[in-house]
């Protein structure tokens, strides 16, 4: 029963299995994608796995590394995802795995709340140096995104003694109750899925992109601030929740100084300035945090994703007094700062330190803007290149306009997978193509998958700017 499970599997001359850095750096194709193996699987999984939980693409992993994702079939596929910005270390590195390892051996749970560790005190004690500011910080280990954002939430509220938060268009906080609601995306996240929490008001967002006439950045926090003020007032007001740059939706860039006027704005008026660093921390956007490229001090920020090389761990790190403004028990949780995801952690800031991988994400968003820059030169579909490090992105729309083209995206995201690359899409309209590989991933590899997304363009029958000139 497992042997098909376990297909594909690359070992060395004595057996050993291959994973992570060990693995060939290299896209090479056995099967069709996904394979017969995976196929196999995939029934299954449509027979075991609740039809809620979809599958970018089917194909089944074996081992994971580096650059490429290999599946069960023999497919090394080049990974231009990270799953969804986690393994920015690199699957499987190798200071996350010994570290996993050793603690595994050594214990496995205790529950923090009921006899503590130094692991979990570690992690803390690097997330007050790592985060923006000199201030004292201290911080709250937690299980997922959305549980973070949530006891953001509730410390802000504490701290404030206000109920209402603000979050923005095309916001993306996670799936939970309270963060469905600050989530602004329907389908798939929210749809029948309400009543949803009270007390979550949106702002405009700014999107230059998708501005009727262009915008400063101070403006659009002014048109932010006065919504903000006219129907909830500052005195109601716990906090505003904001991603530096948004990720599920759309990587959406906001213009210069907007988020420093936000952020002033709270300081005045007592308001906790939460970022949610979830999909931009931990060096992806060239930066520790994405907040440092305006010199933006968050009084609370919330970090998941790329904190633990892929285990499940989640943190609130913020200004010591507002942490400490909720009475002893009012946070935790039975698995909240698991000692084997602390030693991922620990591993995956050490790995982070010393391959600068900071430095890392600058150099591949060189690389990804350079070649997204050619291919949008190209391809009038692409209306937009954006992003910053190794967090770019192209929004697909009808050529000329600001129309989404979310089947034009679909299509060379289709194409990208069946030729060995893994893609993402995002956006509010489902028309962004959103890179974002693990940052140890090497540079012809990168190059590469890159170049497949060119020829998918082409294959997908998007018109060039020749084409589209003759046709009007
Ligand atoms: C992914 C994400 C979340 C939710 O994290 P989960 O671990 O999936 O709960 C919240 N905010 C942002 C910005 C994210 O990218």
């Amino acid at each position: 029963m497992s042997s098909d499970i376990h297909g594909g599997i690359q070992t060395d001359s004595h057996g050993e299995i291959l994973g992570g850095p060990t693995l060939p750096q290299h896209r090479h194709l056995v099967t069709e994608i996904p394979g017969p193996i995976s196929r196999a699987l995939h029934e299954r999984k449509t027979a075991s796995v609740s039809g809620g939980v979809s599958v970018g693409l089917p194909a089944y992993i074996a081992a994971a590394g580096g650059g490429v994702v290999v599946d069960v079939d023999g497919n090394s596929l080049i990974d231009l995802a990270a799953g969804i910005a986690v393994t920015s270390v690199g699957n499987a590195a190798p200071k996350v795995a010994e570290g996993v390892a050793r603690q595994v051996h050594q214990f496995t749970h205790t529950c923090f709340m009921v006899v503590p560790y130094g692991g979990y005190v570690e992690v803390c004690e690097r997330l007050a140096e790592l985060t923006p500011g000199s201030h004292a910080k201290k911080s709250v280990l937690l299980n997922s995104g959305a549980e973070a954002v949530e006891n953001a939430v509730k410390i802000a509220r504490v701290a404030t003694g206000r109920d209402a938060v603000v979050v923005f268009d095309h916001a993306y906080h996670g799936r939970t109750n309270l963060t469905m609601a600050m989530t602004a995306k329907n389908a798939p996240y929210k749809n029948g899925f309400g009543p949803f929490a009270g007390e979550v008001y949106r702002a405009p967002m700014s999107y230059p992109f998708r501005e009727p006439a262009p915008i400063k950045g101070a403006e659009a926090a002014e048109r932010a601030i006065t919504m903000i003020e006219k129907q909830v007032g500052a005195e109601n007001l716990a906090a505003i929740v904001i991603e530096p740059i948004q990720g599920e939706g759309g990587f959406i860039v906001p213009a210069e100084g907007f988020l420093p006027a936000l952020s002033e704005w709270c300081t005045k008026h007592g308001v906790v300035f939460i970022a949610d660093e979830i999909q931009t921390g931990f060096c992806r956007t060239g930066d520790w945090f994405a907040c440092e490229n305006e010199g933006v001090v968050p009084d609370l920020i919330t970090t998941a994703k790329g904190i633990a090389g892929g285990l499940p761990l989640a943190a609130v790190t913020g200004r010591a007094e507002i942490m400490d403004a909720v009475h002893p028990g009012g946070l935790g949780g039975t698995y909240g700062g698991n000692p084997v995801a602390c030693a991922a952690a620990l591993g995956a800031i050490e790995t982070m330190k010393e391959l600068d991988l900071a430095a890392r994400a600058r150099h591949i968003g060189q690389i990804m803007g350079r070649r997204l820059h050619e291919l949008a030169e190209r391809y009038p579909s692409i209306g937009e290149v954006r992003g910053r490090g190794a967090m770019m992105a192209i929004e697909v729309v009808k050529p000329g306009t600001i129309t989404p083209d979310a089947e034009l995206a679909g299509a060379v995201n289709r194409i990208c997978h069946s030729e060995g690359v893994l893609t993402l899409t995002c956006g509010t309209f489902g028309n962004v193509f959103r890179f974002l590989p693990p940052l140890v991933i090497d540079d012809a590899l990168l190059e590469e998958g890159l170049a497949v997304v060119e020829q998918a363009f082409a294959a997908a029958g998007a018109p060039t700017r020749r084409e589209s000139a003759v046709v009007g």
